[in-house]
């Protein structure tokens, strides 16, 4: 894995970015690339790291664990974002790693967030996935309950969802489920919408997404 592959993978994804503003008639800088480096090591992060990338998206607590925390000390702004699905006996050491859980997706989830956030001390951002094409494999919950969830999660649990987090079925257009994101985001009143990956993020961008999570189009093809 090339150092110099990465980073000018980078540079091409944050063009492309900026180009998929402008087209959208957007401000340049208001979608935010998450750069998700699960499954590639410390010394792969390097160099996005070094090329001035800070936000980062990982899909498992253990693996973040081990990766996180020294390359926290060396760089300074990093923010973690909490991508994959979270059990609730991982809640305590999400909540103590992460800066953004875009994983929230059930009820025992959000009672668990609640509790460790207050036991630490820390202040989560949190945003709630939606399984937009209601895939039997896949996390979120469903499009019809998103609106009352995060209503609970607000009323009951007291927790403030900044945003919706979405990942459509792989082998269809994903432009209607991106409309179903953003309609759900304006009806929830949340102000974010994490949407687009490596092989539809241009296309996320007219719909309203905030951030991108763009993985193997910088760090290259995960094994
Ligand atoms: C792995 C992953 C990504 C990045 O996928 P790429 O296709 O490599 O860009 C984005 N979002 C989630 C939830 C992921 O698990």
């Amino acid at each position: 894995m090339s150092d110099e592959t990465s980073t000018t993978r980078l540079e091409a994804v944050r063009a492309r970015i900026r180009a998929a503003e402008d087209e959208a008639g957007r401000a340049p800088g208001s979608v935010a690339l998450v750069a998700v480096s699960k499954t590639f090591d410390a010394a792969e992060v390097v160099p996005v790291l070094e090329a001035g990338q800070r936000v980062f998206g990982e899909n498992r607590v253990q693996e973040s664990q081990g990766k996180w925390p020294a390359l926290r000390e060396r760089y300074e702004g990093v923010e973690l974002h909490l991508i994959g699905p979270l059990q609730s006996n991982k809640a305590a050491d999400a909540v103590a790693l992460f800066d953004v859980i875009e994983t929230v997706d059930r009820e025992k989830i959000a009672r668990e967030l609640a509790k460790e956030m207050a036991a630490q001390g820390r202040a989560v951002r949190l945003y709630v996935q939606v399984n937009v094409g209601e895939e039997l494999q896949k996390a979120g919950i469903p499009p019809r309950e998103a609106v009352a969830f995060v209503a609970r999660c607000r009323d009951e649990h007291g927790l403030a969802i900044e945003g919706l987090m979405a990942i459509p079925p792989a082998d269809q257009a994903p432009g209607p489920y991106f409309a179903l994101l953003e309609k759900l985001g304006r009806e929830a009143g949340v102000e974010r919408l994490s949407m687009g990956m490596s092989g539809d993020f241009e296309r996320a961008v007219p719909f309203g997404a905030t951030s991108v999570r763009v993985g193997s189009a910088i760090f290259g093809t995960r094994d």
